[in-house]
């Protein structure tokens, strides 16, 4: 990497509210106004030491323009839950509700979300209900019509979401759909291929399940019933 690139990837990384980035010490660190690199290898995507997810929601920002999202969105939805749980949700980004309320998985699939996270704890007689787990999504900002989030702008806003998940360092985090599972796992693969099996974000075992708005369609019935399936195998794994 060229001085020239470094400093570019630097100013990225800065502009994320990453001031400090501690890696192998070299002969001549680079400063970059505010931020300091001391090594020749690639940046990693590393939360600062002592994150926070106060700190995270104050990097974002109120008005955050960091992408094209940011052009119809009403209300950036950082997250919500219990702030220290061993599960964290995540979805694709917030829909038409979650833009209006500033909270995410408040509309129809989030009703389904939390119907299936507390008749599955129940029924498996694990005593959690949806406060206490903790559930974001991807892109923080909701996309025009519902659409995919684009690569340029998970990239942009999944730091801020790897930092959340270093910040909570959950025991499991399940991963709805197939935005969240390309986020986290980095692969093109379907959710019916991943689904039902550990993954593994850094140290984190992931679950990819089914997205509770593919779930909401009456045609996917099975995938209802797969996805209770997967429910019950994290909540276990978390909470046994
Ligand atoms: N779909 C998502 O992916 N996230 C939300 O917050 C709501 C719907």
């Amino acid at each position: 990497m060229t001085r020239d690139e470094l400093r570019t990837n630097l100013n990225f990384y800065k502009d994320l509210g990453i001031d400090e980035i501690y890696l192998r010490p070299i002969s001549s660190p680079v400063r970059v106004e505010g931020a300091t690199l001391t090594a020749p290898t690639a940046i990693p995507s590393l939360a600062p030491e002592g994150d926070t997810l106060l700190k995270i929601r104050q990097d974002i920002g109120d008005d955050c323009r960091r992408c094209r999202l940011c052009e119809a969105r009403s209300k950036i939805v950082f997250g919500s839950g219990n702030e220290q749980s061993s599960l964290v949700f995540v979805g694709e980004g917030p829909g038409a509700d979650e833009d209006a309320q500033g909270f995410p998985f408040v509309g129809r699939a989030g009703q389904l979300l939390t119907q299936m996270i507390e008749n599955t704890a129940t029924k498996e007689g694990i005593p959690i209900r949806r406060p206490d787990v903790y559930i974001c999504n991807v892109v923080k900002c909701r996309p025009p019509e519902n659409r995919t989030p684009q690569p340029d702008e998970m990239e942009i806003c999944g730091q801020f979401l790897f930092r959340q998940l270093m910040a909570i360092r959950p025991k499991a985090i399940c991963a709805m759909g197939s935005t969240a599972a390309k986020a986290l796992l980095g692969t093109k693969e379907g959710v019916t291929k991943l689904r039902g099996k550990w993954h593994k974000w850094r140290d984190i075992q992931v679950m990819v399940t089914y997205h509770p708005s593919y779930l909401l369609r009456p045609y996917n019935q099975e995938a209802k019933r797969e996805s209770w399936e997967d429910l019950k195998k994290v909540l276990h794994f978390v909470y046994d």
